[in-house]
């Protein structure tokens, strides 16, 4: 196959390797899918791991610009979901041997939120013999509370950049104190630092965005040396500043196959990495999330927050799954992942081996 595309497939990728990768279309395009699945099995295997996701609160003090629960709209109704149902969502993915589960919400650091996630930590600590890995992704937080969390039992972290490039970071978040771009970089080596396997990752198709850009976030990853990666397609939602940029955007199918290509270079770059097929995907192609999987992304996060709530934690349009159970998501999402060729690695914490492979070196 190498002799059929100039598409180099080793690790050590250059700038312009790179940007060739993610930029790819028709033959070469499809050759990279095809490269990076085959590295997929050789590194991480077939498995798929189920982290169940649950987004518990809407509340956010942040503005990002293109984020469609940022805290100046005004449009939408705010919810916090009670401490007993989180946990006994906690306690479905527990149930249904799901291995891990992730807590998201909007971005708040005021003491009660601080303990409040300890709290929930430990209980789910608790509710699951310590067995469900859990992993958390709550923006940016001090020091202090990180560690805390840390010893309170979550053990992941994911904190996307958004973009490695900070003219392109202010571009998409407003220039001040609340959304600096060196405090998010920060975050993520104290996350390191702390024991944390740490994932990062940014949006594809972001208006001003181009193939260079997303190329070097590649790059930053790979110095980084992150554990895990969620990344996919900016979506547009119309109650956001970023919307008035609509009209300069790739088509969203350009969106999804440029977020597969950068799903695929990335496992070629960090072979051992766990990669997330992002709920994103989705909104654009129903079997999105299964094509991910198939060139190279290893990690799919079901929803399970309750679904009176669902239809709130609207970062973008045309969010699926926002009327479903949780228990039809078990169910199709078995199927849809043995149609993809791979199977689901029910009750493990699925791990990045990246992780533990450079633990000796930390
Ligand atoms: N508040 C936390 C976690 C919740 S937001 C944080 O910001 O880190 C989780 C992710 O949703 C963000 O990192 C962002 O990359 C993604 N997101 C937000 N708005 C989006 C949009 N319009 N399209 C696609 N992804 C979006
Ligand atoms: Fe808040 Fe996260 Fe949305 Fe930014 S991306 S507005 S921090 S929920």
């Amino acid at each position: 196959m190498k002799g059929t595309t100039d598409i180099p497939f080793h690790k050590t990728l250059s700038f312009e390797e790179l940007t060739c990768m993610v930029a790819a279309e028709g033959t070469e395009r499809k050759s990279l899918l095809i490269e990076a699945g085959r590295v997929q099995e050789e590194y991480v295997g077939k498995n798929v791991f189920f982290r169940g996701l649950i987004e518990f609160s809407n509340y956010c003090t942040k503005n990002c610009y293109y984020c469609g629960i940022r805290k100046d709209n005004k449009n939408i109704e705010r919810y916090d979901i009670a401490d007993e149902d989180i946990l006994a969502a906690a306690r479905f993915a527990y149930k249904n041997r799901y291995g891990s589960l992730v807590l998201q919400s909007g971005e708040r650091s005021d003491d009660k939120f601080v303990e409040r996630i300890s709290r929930l930590l430990r209980g789910i600590k608790k509710l699951s013999n310590g067995e469900l890995g859990i992993t958390i992704s709550l923006g940016e937080q001090t020091r202090e509370t990180y560690k805390e969390w840390f010893k309170a039992g979550a053990h992941r972290y994911l904190l996307r950049i958004e973009s490695s490039d900070e003219e392109l970071y202010y571009k998409i978040h407003p220039r001040d104190a609340k959304h600096d771009f060196q405090t998010r970089l920060n975050c993520l080596y104290t996350l390191k630092e702390l024991g944390y396997q740490t994932g990062t990752g940014v949006m594809i198709g972001l208006p001003f965005q181009n193939y260079e850009h997303l190329a070097k976030d590649l790059l930053f990853m790979k110095e980084l040396d992150i554990d895990m990666c969620g990344m996919g397609p900016y979506i547009e939602h119309h109650d956001t500043p970023l919307y008035e940029y609509r009209d300069q955007l790739w088509p969203l199918q350009r969106r999804f196959e440029v977020a597969l290509n950068m799903i695929a270079s990335l496992r070629i770059l960090m072979p051992d990495i766990n990669i997330a097929a992002a709920t994103a995907l989705q909104a654009i192609d129903p079997m999105g999330r299964e094509k991910a999987l198939k060139c190279g992304a290893n990690v799919i996060m079901p929803n399970i927050t309750p679904t009176a709530n669902r239809k709130n934690y609207l970062l973008y349009e045309n969010k699926p799954c926002t009327d479903e159970g949780a228990d039809d998501c078990t169910n199709c999402l078995n199927v849809r992942i043995q149609m993809a060729g791979r199977e689901v690695g029910y009750g493990e914490w699925g791990d990045s081996l990246h992780f533990h492979s450079n633990r000796g070196r930390r």
